[in-house]
């Protein structure tokens, strides 16, 4: 039987539910609402690389659900051959003990991808899928309703909600939050003690346009810190910060220079600072760490806190949860 399904947000958790909504629920309609001058999205702020970093199964819960989400995703990315989106490695520069066990199973390296000003004690390296959000989510089939306006009421009914925004309303027998960090706005009008504990996590990086760097494209992770580059759009990455309990759209130039020093002390390439631009965006945590992707009422689902992950988880749970719907 069709339903009327809202589906609030325009990130990579909405891009993945409408995708799966359309090939498992191919009769309900769908109308998507998302607001990105009043809550920007982090999926267009985010520098998207897909990768488990060393995470592997056996060792923790976590541990294991980002294995499943990975494979699932791996395979996504690989099958769908969607614009924005292409495979490459992901090198770690391994300076301590803790990283030594994290990344035992992984293969040496013999080279780096670029020159380190320190030899790390290891270098190791394991695929990654590198994603241009703006060109990979604009790719998926845009063939349904969609308002650019902000969700401010959602009030039960007895089939369903109304779905309340700034310029109208309307009545769906299904809504999907996936709002990301601005669902704490919607404490007010939504029931749900499992997204209660949402914390905000700023992140910001620096982005070189015209940058060749590399013949392909890479990623360098070292003491926490990411290089990213894309040699397709031929644009380099260097991040990002993480400031917890913080949804500033404006970045901290204390951790920015921080980054630059970091990067500065470990890294042999020519950056010139003065040139970067800088992102900022939102990341959402829930206490548990791990992402939710499910029922809070009747007719009411929501996924979110997908907090660092979201490029790998998505796909599967959005998969599942519109497979229970
Ligand atoms: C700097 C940075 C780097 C990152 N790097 C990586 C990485 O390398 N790999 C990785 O996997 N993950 C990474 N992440 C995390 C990843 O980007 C996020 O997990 C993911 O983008 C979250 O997607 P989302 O759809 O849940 O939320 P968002 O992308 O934030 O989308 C939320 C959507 O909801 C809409 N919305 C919210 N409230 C309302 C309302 N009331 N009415 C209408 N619309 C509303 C917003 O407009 C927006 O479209 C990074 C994040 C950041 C910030």
């Amino acid at each position: 039987m069709s339903q009327r399904v809202a589906v609030i947000g325009a990130g990579v958790a909405a891009t993945s539910v409408i995708h799966w909504l359309k090939i498992l629920r191919p009769l309900d309609k769908i109308v998507q609402f998302s607001s990105e001058n009043l809550a920007p999205a982090a999926s267009l702020r985010s520098t998207a690389v897909a990768a488990l970093r060393g995470t592997q199964r056996g060792i923790s819960a976590l541990g294991d659900e980002l294995c499943e989400h990975w494979e699932f995703s791996d395979q996504f990315y690989a099958e769908s051959r969607l614009p924005g989106v292409v495979a490459g490695e992901l090198e770690t520069w391994i300076n301590d003990e803790k990283e030594m066990r994290r990344f035992s199973h992984l293969p040496e390296a013999r080279e780096s991808f670029l020159g380190p000003k320190q030899r790390p004690v290891k270098i190791v390296r394991e695929k990654c899928w590198l994603i241009d959000p703006e060109v990979f989510l604009s790719s998926f089939d845009e063939s349904h309703e969609h308002y650019r306006a902000l969700v401010t009421e959602l009030r039960p009914f007895a089939k369903g909600w109304l779905v309340k925004t700034q310029t109208g309303e309307s009545e769906f027998e299904k809504v999907i939050l996936c709002t990301g960090a601005w669902q704490r706005w919607m404490k007010r009008v939504v029931p749900s003690s499992e997204l209660d504990t949402i914390k905000p996590s700023q992140g910001s990086y620096f982005e070189w346009s015209q940058q060749h760097t590399s013949d392909h494209s890479f990623a360098l992770s070292f003491h926490g810190l990411n290089l990213h580059y894309r040699h397709d759009i031929k644009t380099l990455q260097l991040g990002a910060t993480t400031i917890k309990n913080s949804d500033l759209l404006s970045p901290s130039l204390t951790h920015l220079e921080a980054i630059k020093k970091l990067f500065l002390s470990q890294v042999e390439l020519e950056l010139d600072f003065s040139k970067a631009r800088i992102h900022t965006g939102i990341r959402s945590i829930l206490q548990t760490r791990r992402p939710f992707a499910g029922q809070l009422d009747q007719g009411l689902c929501a996924m979110n806190g997908l907090y660092k992950n979201g490029w790998i988880s998505a796909w599967p749970l959005a998969k599942k949860l519109c497979s229970t719907l």
